[in-house]
């Protein structure tokens, strides 16, 4: 997948304007190269030696031409992110400086990183699990303080312990099993029931560790809200609001808003993705955008997580929206100011009453909102949870095979005659399903996958 002999360089830093930048070299020539591109003292004869984390202020040149002052941080394998020789440049930032010190490095013996290469090697040279690898992609991408505290905890190590020990009490039945099925005479028959309530025991606890995959991916893609309603009853207007800016068209014939507009917003640490769609109606001279407008409408709505139906206070609402039975709604009565607070029907029908166009009531929306969204979340409230982490789609798929193994063995176990050779194979099943999560035993396709959505220079 990628060659592991090569000395790899890219820049670590987001490409633009800023006051540093940083550049980062792996493998085993990456202090050759330093060598020939820095210089501590311009027209020193004896250069001092580098050493493992001794930061050292120089100077990166191309043959004579002094290109930048720089910052470099050398690490001598196995003391490193990537467990080889690694040198950090920290140069000035820009457009400029930085290419121009990969391009020197890229001359002078290194190949540019491909994406995610650097914790690839992280990841072979065991310096990291395959789970720390993709909460250094969470960590970098996250949106909320509370995914940077989540993503956190799993870079430290926390599901890769959880899931150590799942592993090791699992093989700790197997062992027994099997001396069971080897020296049969030796071990006093095994408790059958006592194996299954350990079981039972284990699978709560990945139960639980899967239930957290809902919040996970709350946190990574946030609670997704469809605003739906008959044209023009301020459903972009009310999107405008909420995003205080104006991403989202607004005009005063129906039916304007053809295409779903999707944007992100965090509301109390929360990402909500609102997304804003043409309006349903049943009118039978659709023409065909508009039809394919209200077809997205539909769509969006079975995505949602959160339907806000927006219905007009100054006129009678003209449809009934059938939404997917249980799925939280937030009936929102727009045009307030046209009505008056008095009027009491149809506002005993909302939740709230909002003007989309005065920004009125916008403020207790977004705390309705949060409400919600405990709703959607199974372990409860304000995303609080007894576990700090949150596992991924990957990582959920996986324990959940892990569980269907140890089932069918606890149900094998309590209804029906069951080999201790069936027991301990299918045992054996689930430990590799939770080898997977930490990468132990893992094909090379999931991991190209895996790290190819990681950003050069990570
Ligand atoms: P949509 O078709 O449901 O997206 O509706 P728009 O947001 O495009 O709004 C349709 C019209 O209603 C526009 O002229 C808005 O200015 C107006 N409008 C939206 N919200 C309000 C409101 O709260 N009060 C008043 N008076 N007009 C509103």
């Amino acid at each position: 997948m990628y060659n592991l002999s090569d000395t790899i360089a890219a820049i670590s830093t987001p490409h633009g304007t800023g006051g540093i930048a940083g550049i980062r070299i792996s493998g085993s020539n990456s202090w050759e190269i330093i060598r020939k591109i820095f210089t501590r003292n311009v027209g020193a004869i004896h250069e001092l030696p580098l050493q493992h984390m001794h930061a050292c202020h120089g100077f990166i040149k191309d043959n004579e031409k002094l290109i930048d002052e720089v910052i470099i941080l050398p690490y001598k394998s196995p003391n490193s992110f990537t467990g080889e020789d690694v040198i950090e440049i920290f140069c000035h930032g820009g457009i400029q400086i930085p290419s121009m010190i990969l391009d020197l490095c890229l001359k002078s013996g290194a190949r540019l990183a491909k994406n995610g290469e650097f914790t690839y090697r992280a990841f072979i040279n065991g310096k990291v699990d395959l789970t720390e690898a993709e909460a250094i992609n969470e960590i970098i991408s996250a949106e909320t303080e509370k995914a940077v505290y989540a993503a956190g905890e799993v870079l430290r190590g926390t599901l890769k312990e959880k899931v150590k020990s799942f592993r090791e009490r699992i093989f700790s039945l197997i062992t027994s099993i099997e001396g069971a099925i080897e020296f049969p005479m030796d071990v006093s028959g095994l408790d059958r029931n006592e194996i299954a309530n350990s079981l039972k025991n284990i699978n709560l606890e990945l139960l639980e560790l899967i239930e957290t995959s809902k919040e996970g991916q709350i946190l990574r893609q946030g609670v997704k809200v469809s605003i739906v309603g008959s044209p023009n009853v301020g459903k972009s207007s009310l999107l405008n609001q909420l995003l205080e800016n104006d991403r989202s068209i607004v005009t005063e014939i129906p039916g304007t808003t053809r295409d779903t507009i999707e944007e992100k917003i965090i509301i109390k640490d929360i990402p909500f993705v609102f997304i804003d769609t043409a309006g349903i109606r049943d009118h039978a001279y659709l023409d065909k955008p508009e039809a394919l407008g209200i077809q997205r409408t539909k769509q969006a709505l079975e995505k949602a997580d959160i339907a806000v139906v927006v219905i007009d206070l100054s006129k009678e609402a003209t449809y009934n929206l059938s939404l997917k039975n249980g799925k939280p709604k937030i009936i929102v009565g727009n045009k307030i100011d046209l009505v008056g607070a008095l009027r009491e029907t149809p506002q005993q029908e909302c939740d709230i009453t909002i003007s989309a166009k005065y920004g009125t009531n916008i403020g207790d929306l977004k705390k309705l909102l949060v409400e919600k969204t405990k709703s959607i979340s199974p372990v409860g409230a304000s995303l609080a949870l007894a576990l700090p982490i949150y596992v991924n789609q990957r990582q959920k798929e996986l324990l959940t095979q892990s569980c269907s193994h140890i089932d069918f063995v606890v149900g094998a176990l309590r209804a029906m005659p069951i080999t201790e050779d069936l027991i301990a194979d299918e045992l054996k099943k689930a430990v590799s399903k939770l080898d997977e999560i930490s990468g132990q035993k893992i094909n090379d396709q999931i991991i190209a996958n895996i790290f190819s959505k990681f950003c050069i220079g990570k």
